[in-house]
C-alpha cells in the first residue's frame, strides 16, 4: 500500500522532472506557468499531465496537434517511480526518504540536460549538493562520510581535468562534472563514489566501442560524462554496497 502511493508520487515527480529538464536550460521559469505542448503551444490540461497513462491513451501524440510526444516523458516518469519505490525499500520511511528522493529526481533532470545541452546547471547541482548533505547528516558518521565522498569525487575529477588540460591544452572535463561529483559524493561516501566514476567510465567506453564498431564516432554522438554519472550514482546508491561486498568476498575468497 505504501509502495503503491510512493510509486504514484514518483510518477508525478517524474512529470515535474521532465518539465524541469525542459525549462531550466531554456531559461523558462519552472515555478510559474502551466506546461504547454512544444509542438502547438496548447496549454496542457490536467488530463494531459497524468503520467504514463496520458501517453498511452493518446498513443504518444499531442491531443491537439498530433505532434509526436517524445518517449522520454513516460520513460522519465517510470524511472522516477522506480527510484521512489527502490529508495523506500532501502531507507524506509524517515527523513532520508524525501531528501534522497529529491536528490535522485534532480539527478534524472541533470541526465537529460547534459544529454541535450552538455550542461550541468549550478541551479540544480548546488541545491542537489545541499539536499544530499542534509540526507547524509541523518545517518551516523554522515558528516565524515559526506566529506570524504566529496573530496574523492570532486578531487579526482578536478585532477583529471587539470591533467587533461596540461596534456592537450584544451578543456576536456567541464566544471559541471566536478560539481556533480560533489552532489553524489556527499551522499555516497568515497567507496561508492569511486564505484560511480568506474561505472560511468565503463559504460562510456563500451558506448564508444559500439560507435567505433559502427564507424559513427562523432564527438556529437559521444555521451556527455554527466549523463553517465547521474544514473551511475543512483545505481551505486541502490546496489553498490552489495556489489562491493560480494566483490571483496570473491577476491579474498572468504
Ligand atoms: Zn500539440
Amino acid at each position: 500500500m505504501t509502495l503503491a502511493l510512493v510509486a504514484i508520487l514518483g510518477l508525478v515527480m517524474g512529470s515535474a522532472v521532465t518539465a524541469l529538464a525542459y525549462r531550466v536550460p531554456r531559461g523558462v521559469s519552472w515555478i510559474q506557468g502551466r506546461s504547454a505542448c512544444p509542438g502547438c503551444g496548447h496549454t496542457l490540461g490536467i488530463l494531459d499531465l497524468v503520467p504514463v497513462l496520458s501517453f498511452l491513451v493518446s498513443r504518444g501524440r499531442c491531443r491537439y496537434c498530433g505532434v509526436r510526444i517524445a518517449w522520454r516523458y513516460p520513460l522519465t516518469e517510470l524511472a522516477c517511480a522506480a527510484w521512489a519505490v527502490l529508495l523506500t525499500r532501502q531507507v524506509g520511511l524517515g527523513w532520508a526518504l524525501p531528501l534522497l528522493g529529491l536528490w535522485g529526481f534532480l539527478l534524472v533532470a541533470l541526465f537529460w540536460i547534459d544529454l541535450d545541452y552538455q550542461l550541468l546547471p549550478d541551479v540544480l547541482t548546488f541545491p542537489g549538493t545541499l539536499i544530499g548533505l542534509a540526507a547524509a547528516l541523518t545517518l551516523p558518521h554522515g558528516a565524515q562520510h559526506a566529506m570524504l565522498g566529496l573530496l574523492v569525487g570532486s578531487g579526482l575529477l578536478a585532477l583529471l581535468a587539470w591533467g587533461y588540460f596540461k596534456l592537450r591544452k584544451a578543456e576536456g572535463m567541464g566544471g559541471g562534472d566536478i560539481k556533480l561529483a560533489a552532489m553524489f559524493g556527499v551522499v555516497l561516501g568515497w567507496k561508492l563514489t569511486l564505484l560511480t566514476l568506474f561505472l560511468a567510465a565503463l559504460v562510456g567506453s563500451l558506448w564508444g566501442a559500439v560507435l567505433m564498431a559502427r564507424r559513427a564516432g562523432h564527438a556529437r554522438t559521444a555521451l556527455p560524462f554527466g549523463t553517465l554519472l547521474a544514473p551511475a550514482a543512483m545505481v551505486s546508491f541502490l546496489w553498490g554496497d552489495v556489489w562491493l561486498t560480494s566483490y571483496v568476498r570473491a577476491v579474498t575468497g572468504r
